[in-house]
C-alpha cells in the first residue's frame, strides 16, 4: 500500500472528506426525489447498512422543492447531483443541501457556474466536480494534423476547466470524480489528476453493471487506486437496489485493511480434502456474525492443512476434521466440539471475543484476562500434533 495522497479536507454536513479522515462509504438513492416518504425511508436504509453519505437526484423543480423536508430529516449528509439546470443547484442550496455535485459536460456556461459557487462559498457548502467519461465537453477543434485528446485526457481537462472557474472565485471546498465505465480508462484519469489538484478524489467505475459483474470492476477500479494511495470516499454503483452497493464499498476497505464494518469472513474453498459439511456453516457463520455487526474476523476452514494457520490468525476460528472442529479463540485453542455443536460453540465464543472488543473501545478491562493478553501479541506457534485430529 502506497502511503495516501494528501489532500484538503472537506466537511459534507459533520462528515469529513479526505485529510486524515477514514475513507467515507457513499450511494445513491434510485427513488423520486419528489416523493419525500419513500426518499427518506431509502435513506434510512442506507444508512443502516453503512452509508455515510447519500446522494441525490435534483432532476426538475418538484425534487427541488422536496429538498427543505427531505433535508430537515435526513440522518445522513445529503449531496444533490444536478444536470443541466443551474437553479436546482440553487434551490438545493437554498434547502440547506450538505454537498453539491454538478458536471462539466451538463453546465458549460461560465456564469451559471460562477452563480452556484458564489451561493455554495456563502454558505461553506462544498461542490463535487463529477467528470463522467460519458458526458464529456466537445473537443475543441483541432490543429491541422493534431491527435484527439484521449479519453482520460479529456476527463482530467473538463476536471481542470471547472476547478478553475472555482478558484477563481477562491472557493476551495472541491472534491472531483473521474468516473468511467473502462476501468483503465478511469484508474489513467485519476492517475493523471492526483499530481495536479489538492483536493479528495470520489472515486467510482460509472455504470459498472449487475451485481457480480458490477462489484468485480469496482473493486479492481476503486482497489488499484487506494492501494496507490488514491481516494477519498467511494461509491460503487450497481444496476441493483442502493443497499446492495454498500457492503461491496466495504468489502473493498476491509480487503485493504482500510476500514471494517461488521464481520470478515475467512473461509476456505473447499477441496478433497474438506472433512465437515463447511459451505453451510460458512453461511450461518457470516449471517450470524453480520447480524451482529461487529468487526470481528471469524475463519471456518474445513481441514489440518490451512486450517489451524488461518483460524488462529482471526478473532474466532475453526479448523475442521473427520466429524470434529478445534476452536481457536485469539490464536488460542480454547475447546474441540463434536460437527453438531459448531455453530453454538463459534457463538459461545464469538460473544466472548465481541465483549473483549467492547471492554477495549469502551477503553474499560477485557473482561478475559486470557483472551486479551494474546490479543496484540503474536499468536502462539502451535504444532499440528496439539490438534486433535481423528484423521491423522
Ligand atoms: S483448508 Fe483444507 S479443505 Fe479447505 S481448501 Fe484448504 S486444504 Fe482444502
Amino acid at each position: 500500500m502506497t502511503e495516501r495522497r494528501k489532500t484538503k479536507p472537506v466537511r459534507v454536513g459533520d462528515v469529513q472528506v479526505g485529510g486524515d479522515a477514514p475513507v467515507v462509504v457513499q450511494s445513491m438513492t434510485a427513488t423520486d426525489t419528489a416523493d419525500v416518504e419513500a426518499t427518506l425511508r431509502q435513506i434510512g436504509e442506507l444508512t443502516e447498512v453503512g452509508c455515510e453519505i447519500v446522494r441525490i437526484a435534483v432532476p426538475d423543480k418538484a425534487a427541488a422543492a422536496a429538498l427543505p423536508e427531505i433535508v430537515r430529516r435526513t440522518p445522513t449528509p445529503l449531496i444533490a447531483d444536478i444536470h443541466f439546470d443551474y437553479r436546482w443547484a440553487l434551490a438545493s442550496l437554498k434547502a440547506g443541501i450538505h454537498g453539491l455535485r454538478l458536471n462539466p459536460g451538463n453546465i458549460r456556461d461560465p456564469e451559471k457556474v460562477r452563480t452556484v459557487v458564489r451561493e455554495a462559498k456563502a454558505r461553506g457548502t462544498p461542490i463535487r466536480i463529477g467528470v463522467n467519461a460519458g458526458s464529456l465537453p466537445p473537443i475543441p477543434a483541432l490543429e491541422e494534423g493534431e491527435l484527439p485528446p484521449t479519453t482520460p485526457r479529456r476527463m482530467v481537462d473538463a476536471a481542470l476547466w471547472e476547478i478553475g472557474l472555482l478558484e477563481e472565485q477562491d472557493f476551495d471546498l472541491i472534491k472531483i470524480s473521474l468516473k468511467a465505465f473502462d476501468v483503465p480508462t478511469m484508474v489513467e484519469a485519476y492517475r493523471e489528476l492526483a499530481p495536479k489538484v489538492p483536493y479528495p478524489f470520489h472515486l467510482g467505475v460509472t455504470e459498472a453493471g449487475t451485481p457480480r459483474a458490477g462489484s468485480v470492476r469496482s473493486a479492481i477500479g476503486i482497489g488499484i487506486l487506494l492501494a496507490e494511495g488514491i481516494g477519498d470516499t467511494i461509491r460503487v454503483s450497481l444496476a441493483a437496489d442502493p443497499k446492495e452497493e454498500v457492503p461491496v464499498c466495504w468489502d473493498i476497505l476491509a480487503s485493504l485493511n482500510l476500514r471494517q464494518r461488521g464481520p470478515t469472513l475467512v473461509a476456505c474453498p473447499t477441496c478433497g480434502r474438506i472433512e465437515i459439511e463447511l459451505i453451510p456453516l460458512a453461511n450461518e457463520v457470516e449471517a450470524h456474525f453480520q447480524k451482529l455487526g461487529k468487526p470481528i474476523t471469524v475463519a471456518v476452514m474445513g481441514c489440518v492443512v490451512n486450517g489451524p494457520g488461518e483460524a488462529k490468525m482471526a478473532d474466532l476460528g475453526i479448523a475442521g476434521g473427520k466429524g470434529r472442529g478445534v476452536i481457536f479463540r485469539k490464536g488460542e485453542i480454547v475447546k474441540t466440539v463434536d460437527e453438531k455443536d459448531f455453530m453454538s460453540a463459534l457463538i459461545e465464543e464469538g460473544d466472548k471475543v465481541i465483549a473483549e472488543l467492547e471492554a477495549r473501545s469502551n477503553g474499560g478491562s477485557p473482561s478475559d484476562s486470557t483472551s486479551a493478553d494474546s490479543a496484540g501479541s503474536p499468536a502462539p506457534v502451535i504444532s499440528l500434533e496439539e490438534i486433535p485430529h481423528p484423521g491423522r
